[in-house]
C-alpha cells in the first residue's frame, strides 16, 4: 500500500487541496490519499470553523472521489496536532508506504516541526510549489538533509488560499469556484464565517 497523508486546517477545503491530492496519487501512483484536519496546528492561531465543522468539510469536499478519504486522528488525539505523531500511529497501527504531502509554504517550517529527522525517516515529503514562490527557490531554500526525502509535485500553480476564501466570505465576495459545491453548501447552511 502507498499512502499519502494530507494534514492541514482545512478552514475550508478548497480546489488547491483537491488538485494536490489528485498530482499525488497520480505522480507517486498513491492507492489512497488520507486527508486529516489538524485538531491545533501549533504553528497557526487562526483557524474559525470548529474541528467538527472543519472535518464534515473534508468530508463532503472529497465525497465522491475513489481514492480519498478522511481521517480524525489528530481531532480525536486532541490538542496541538503534530504530524510525527500522526504518522507514528499510521505506520504502527496501518503499515504501509506513507508520504506526508504539503506546500511548500508549509515545508519552510518542517525543521520547527516535531522529530523532523525522525518524521523524514517514517514517510517522504510530497511537496507542492505554492505561489508566490518558485520550485528553485524552494529549492535553494531546502536544507541539503532534507532534499533526498522529497518527491516535487508538478500542477499548476494554484493561487487558493483557505484565508483568501474566509475573507472573501466576510466581504460577500463570490466564493463559489473556489471549492466544491458542496462544501459551499455546509458554510452556508452553518453560516460559517461570515462575523
Ligand atoms: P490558509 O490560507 O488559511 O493558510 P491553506 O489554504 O494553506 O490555509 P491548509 O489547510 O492550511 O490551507 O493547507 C493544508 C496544506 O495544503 C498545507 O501544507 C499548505 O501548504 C497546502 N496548500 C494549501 N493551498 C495550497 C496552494 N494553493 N498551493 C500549494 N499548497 C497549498
Amino acid at each position: 500500500m502507498r499512502v499519502g497523508i494530507f494534514g492541514g486546517t482545512f478552514d475550508p477545503p478548497h480546489m488547491g487541496h483537491l488538485a494536490i491530492a489528485d498530482a499525488a496519487r497520480q505522480q507517486l501512483e498513491l492507492d489512497e490519499v488520507l486527508f486529516v484536519p489538524s485538531n491545533r496546528n501549533p504553528l497557526k492561531a487562526t483557524k474559525s470553523a470548529s474541528a467538527k465543522d472543519r472535518l464534515e468539510m473534508v468530508r463532503r469536499a472529497i465525497s465522491g472521489h475513489q481514492h480519498f478519504a478522511v481521517s480524525d486522528i489528530e481531532i480525536a488525539r486532541g490538542g496541538p496536532s503534530y504530524a510525527y505523531d500522526t504518522v507514528s500511529e499510521l505506520v504502527y497501527i496501518r503499515p504501509a508506504e506513507y508520504w506526508w504531502i504539503l506546500g511548500s509554504d508549509s515545508l519552510k517550517t518542517f525543521e520547527q516541526w516535531r522529530q523532523p529527522d525522525k518524521l523524514s525517516r517514517l514517510c517522504r515529503l510530497a511537496v507542492a510549489v505554492r505561489p508566490p514562490t518558485t520550485l528553485r527557490d524552494v529549492q535553494d531554500r531546502t536544507s541539503d538533509w532534507l532534499k533526498p526525502r522529497i518527491d516535487w509535485l508538478v500542477l499548476p500553480p494554484s493561487e487558493a488560499s483557505s484565508t483568501d476564501i474566509r475573507l472573501r466570505i466576510q466581504a460577500n465576495k463570490p466564493v463559489a469556484n473556489l471549492m466544491p459545491s458542496t462544501v459551499l453548501d455546509y458554510i452556508q447552511e452553518r453560516k460559517l464565517y461570515r462575523n
